[in-house]
């Protein structure tokens, strides 16, 4: 039997049966989040095509410009993590002020075991034309531009993704000759592509979701967000500076950050109903440019109005079909957790869906996907939820939100309730598939790996990027146990190992998963380790 999702028909069941997918499977969207989990799977030798609605990647605008270190190691397995950290514009402090007082600045911790700094600023569309020109190159991957996903069928055992032609807008060509322009080889023609197992990672307004029928609650904003990437150089040092109340947007936020090439991003917070154009021809928005760039000249690089949102799906599988980034949740940008967050989603998806893909795991892991990063994208929400509170206030806490900042002047106890964005880690799982499994060690089981430096001198998270998609089994302290088949032991005892891992001198083995994540924490022995690494596949709980 064949389920059918269609724009404006509701779901429509048919006879259609028996085709045979022909890819593993289909993305849609060629956005970050996208294109993150469409490398990540070819790399694994997983046939995956990509449908996207634009004509070309975008050429311009930062969006979001924060990138995590953690998804900077995650992109550093699919070959664009370094490139991406070299071009960004790194930064590790980030200062508050209310009005014209500084309130205080936070440093972020560094490691001397990481590779890469806990933020670098660069914009959304560089990161994914880099992205496009890996997956162009990628002999597992197929993308399509121009096609708009419009309908959606599902089978037992495969998906159909039936796209549109996107009306083609005049293209001015590009610098870049590797990037790609709509779907040439099939012009005006709408193509039906069948995978086994589909991703829709559509962005916000995602259709696949409104096709499958899937809510997508939560609300919206009051005020918006004039957001601008200037050129111009201004005596400001790589930082994030935060203003309440400043003089130049009284009552009101803004937030600057630096990106490369001498680019600064600024975000006005502005009322509901602010007019862009009335603004630009009214010479407010030149005025209101000017107060933070002073005298000097400057450049428009891009300018948009934006609003924030605060939703999430509440269901992020129907059938072979799975939901990920803005698709399924939508945050606010303060704390830059929806790109990196979408970012994660990938890599937790990636690695089931290869699993599964490859008979090494039941399909029932593909539901601990939803588990796991729907609890990531409500952690999220909750402190994203808390920042707007804090800086756009409700009229019922606007005073005694006034009342703080003005306290936190002098007061260090009002200083610490004061919210200008707290910055994305990544997600602890204490739910979900790890619970049974973490007798060892609860501390590090369901965190991200601490990156340490080997006894060969490289890195754990090195060693885990060779493993190509297979599980890390590192013992500390002993020998390695003998690993099943599809896990890459791997002994050592150097110090930073040993202190990160073992800092009470006990041997232990860590089953790490391909998204480097910590599984379980098990005796260094092949039974254990086997044990743990068959819950953690969901082959026995
Ligand atoms: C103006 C703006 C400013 C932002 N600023 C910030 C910020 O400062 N910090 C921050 O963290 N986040 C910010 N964000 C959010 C951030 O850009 C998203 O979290 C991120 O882009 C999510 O990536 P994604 O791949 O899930 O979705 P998207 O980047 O939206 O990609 C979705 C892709 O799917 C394609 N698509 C849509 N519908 C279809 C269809 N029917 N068929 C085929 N393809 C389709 C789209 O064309 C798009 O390429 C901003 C977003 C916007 C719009």
């Amino acid at each position: 039997m064949h389920i059918t999702s269609r724009r404006g028909a509701g779901l429509v069941v048919t006879a259609r049966s028996g085709e045979r997918a022909a890819y593993d499977v289909v993305v849609v969207g060629a956005g970050p989040v996208g294109l993150t989990v469409a490398l990540l799977l070819a790399d694994r030798g997983v046939s995956v095509c990509v449908l996207e609605a634009r004509t070309t990647p975008e050429q311009a605008g930062s969006k979001a410009l924060c990138m995590q270190r953690e998804t900077l190691e995650i992109w550093h397995s699919i070959g664009i993590g370094e490139r991406v950290a070299e071009r960004g514009t790194a930064w590790s402090v980030g200062r508050t002020y209310f009005q014209d007082t500084e309130l205080f600045s936070v440093t972020l911790p560094g490691s001397s075991g990481e590779h890469f700094p806990p933020f670098v600023n660069i914009s959304q569309s560089e990161v994914e034309q880099a992205l496009v020109r890996r997956a162009m190159a990628h002999e597992h991957l197929t993308i399509h531009y121009g096609q708009t996903v419009v309908e959606v069928e599902q089978s037992d055992g495969s998906v159909t993704l039936v796209g549109a032609p996107t009306p083609r807008p005049s293209y001015e060509g590009s610098a870049d000759d590797h990037v790609p322009q709509a779907d040439e080889a099939n012009p005006g023609g709408g193509r039906q592509i069948t995978g086994r197992y589909g991703v829709a990672a559509d962005g916000a307004r995602s259709q696949v979701r409104k096709l499958l029928d899937i809510d997508f609650p939560g609300h919206s904003h009051g005020d918006r967000f004039l957001i601008a990437d200037i050129r111009a150089e201004m005596p400001f040092p790589a930082e994030r500076r935060f203003w309440f109340d400043p003089p130049f947007n009284p009552g009101r936020t803004v937030l600057i950050h630096p990106q490369p090439d001498g680019i600064w991003r600024i975000d006005w917070q502005v009322p509901g109903d602010f007019d862009l154009e009335a603004e630009r021809d009214s010479g407010r928005l030149e005025h209101r440019i000017r107060q933070i760039v002073g005298a000097v000249d400057y450049e428009e690089v891009w300018l948009t109005v934006y609003r924030f949102h605060q939703r999430c799906a509440d269901r992020w599988r129907q059938g072979r079909i799975f939901l990920a980034g803005d698709a399924a949740h939508l945050m606010s940008p303060f704390g830059a957790r929806g790109l990196n967050s979408g970012v994660a989603d990938a890599a937790n998806l990636a690695w089931k869906l290869g699993h599964v893909l490859a008979g090494e795991a039941p399909e029932s892991l593909l539901d601990s996907y939803s588990h796991e990063r729907l609890a990531a994208a409500q952690e999220n929400l909750a402190v994203t939820d808390e920042t707007m509170r804090f800086m756009a206030p409700p009229a019922d806490f606007r005073a005694e939100r006034d009342a703080i900042l003005r306290a936190s002047i002098t007061d260090p106890e009002a200083r610490a309730a004061v919210n200008s964005g707290r910055l994305a880690t990544p997600m602890v799982y204490v739910e979900g598939i790890f619970p049974a499994h973490r007798p060892g060690d609860p501390e590090l089981v369901g965190t991200v790996l601490v990156d340490a430096r080997t006894e060969d001198g490289s890195r754990l998270r090195q060693r885990l990027t060779s493993a190509g998609g297979r599980w890390l089994a590192v013992t500390v302290g002993a020998r390695s146990p003998e690993a099943p088949e599809g896990v890459v032991a791997v002994a050592d005892n150097s110090g930073a190992v040993r202190a990160s891992y073992a800092p009470d001198g006990r041997a232990r083995t860590y089953l790490i998963r391909p998204d480097g994540y910590v599984a379980a924490c098990t005796e260094p022995t092949r039974d254990a380790v086997r044990t743990a690494w068959l819950a953690g596949t969901g082959v026995q709980r």
